[in-house]
């Protein structure tokens, strides 16, 4: 059988997922945005759209694109995905300069030296952590509003001589919204004005009650700049990561994310990819929102050349035909014109949309006038 996910289906008919929820409802079929329904209740949902269900081939071209749901035997334990946000100037750039360099395997073989947009930190038991590198919220609203799930927990940074102000409140928002588990770093505690029982307070006013007030968010007090806790901020991440039992299958076709992506002289398209599940290999075809293309070759945050990356896993991606955009889906396809003939039939739908929406503002505009 083949399956999409509520919020991939409620993407391709640029629908809210709590619309698609709701029709689902109305059919009897009870599911949350993330799950997966088959393409038959699809078929309908669509149907009750309002949409004609387009069959570009036998099979859809878009629905079942995705393998379906693993079984729970073949779930492996992954490290955790962390997204860094918080007001501007609270340290975030300097805090994911600084966990970088707490790499394990940093002296050795040269450390984490590239930008790739995500990076994998090694620490001495053994364990890794995957940060994603961009900063903001933009990043994260972005690919949220494309129906990419990326991080599996915030880190809030919150500079303890300043406290909790408007971008804090956003980040807090958008991690709520996504609900995604929220550890905060107070950062700058080397300085004079530094309070972070002042931060804790504030908190509250968000519903977030630290452990010392009887809640259960971990609070980490951190110095980017002096490199202080660090350890404590990464045992936190680890022990959240643990509550969330996270897995994922490494033995199938790879699926994952656009994290960055750019047109580079000389090298043609470059994209960071976040594999999620899966292994994916030099020489897998793949599609990346409306591109595809095939794997020549894999480098990670170090600049070594891989063979495989497996779930959790940052890694850059040449032998793309084009430049997709950060958050769209990355799959891997069993053949060539299959992930020729989707990644076409994608553009042409995009085009559509740019073309009705267009259309609709002109005809809102005529209106007005009148
Ligand atoms: P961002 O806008 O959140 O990315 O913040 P940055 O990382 O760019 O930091 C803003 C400023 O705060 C810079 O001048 C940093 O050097 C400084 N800064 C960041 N972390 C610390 C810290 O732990 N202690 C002190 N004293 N300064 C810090
Ligand atoms: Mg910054």
């Amino acid at each position: 059988p083949e399956f999409i996910t509520v919020q991939e289906l409620a993407n391709r008919m640029a629908a809210r997922g709590a619309e698609v929820v709701k029709t689902l409802m109305k059919l009897g079929v009870m599911v949350t945005i993330t799950q997966s329904i088959d393409a038959d209740t699809a078929e309908l949902v669509v149907e009750e759209f309002g949409h004609k269900l387009r069959r570009v081939s036998a099979s859809d071209v878009e629905i079942g694109m995705r393998g379906a749901d693993d079984d729970a035997t073949d779930l492996k334990s992954r490290p955790p995905v962390v997204t860094v946000m918080g007001h501007v100037d609270h340290g975030k750039t300097s805090l994911l300069d600084a966990l970088r360099q707490s790499d394990v395997v940093a002296g050795e073989a040269g450390g984490i030296t590239q930008h790739i947009g995500a990076y994998q930190v090694r620490l001495a038991s053994g364990e890794r952590i995957t940060f994603i590198d961009t900063p903001g919220h933009a990043a994260f609203t972005e690919m949220r509003s494309r129906g990419a799930d990326v991080t599996d927990i915030v880190v809030l940074v919150v500079a303890a001589d300043d406290g909790i102000k408007e971008q804090t409140v956003e980040a807090i928002n958008h991690a709520k919204a996504a609900q995604v588990p929220i550890i905060v770093a107070i950062n700058k505690i080397d300085k004079p004005g530094a309070d972070s029982s002042r931060v804790k307070q504030e908190l509250l006013q968000h519903e977030l009650i630290v452990e010392d007030l009887g809640g259960d968010l971990l609070a980490i007090e951190v110095s980017a700049t002096e490199k202080t806790n660090l350890d404590k901020l990464e045992e936190a991440i680890l022990l959240q990561a643990e509550l969330l039992e996270l897995k994922a299958n490494p033995e199938r076709a790879a699926e994952g994310v656009i994290v960055e992506a750019k047109l580079e002289r000389g090298r043609g398209s470059v994209a960071t990819v976040l594999v999620q599940r899966g292994t994916l290999r030099v020489g897998d075809i793949f599609v990346a929102g409306g591109e595809w293309g095939r794997v020549r070759a894999l480098t990670n945050e170090r600049g070594e050349q891989l063979k495989e990356a497996g779930p959790a896993t940052p890694v850059e991606v040449l032998g793309l035909n084009g430049t997709p955009l950060a958050g769209d889906d990355f799959t891997v396809m069993d053949n060539e014109s299959r992930a020729r003939e989707i990644a076409e039939y994608r553009q042409q739908t995009r085009r559509e949309t740019e073309i009705t929406s267009t259309g609709r503002g002109t005809l809102e505009e005529m209106m007005s006038r009148i």
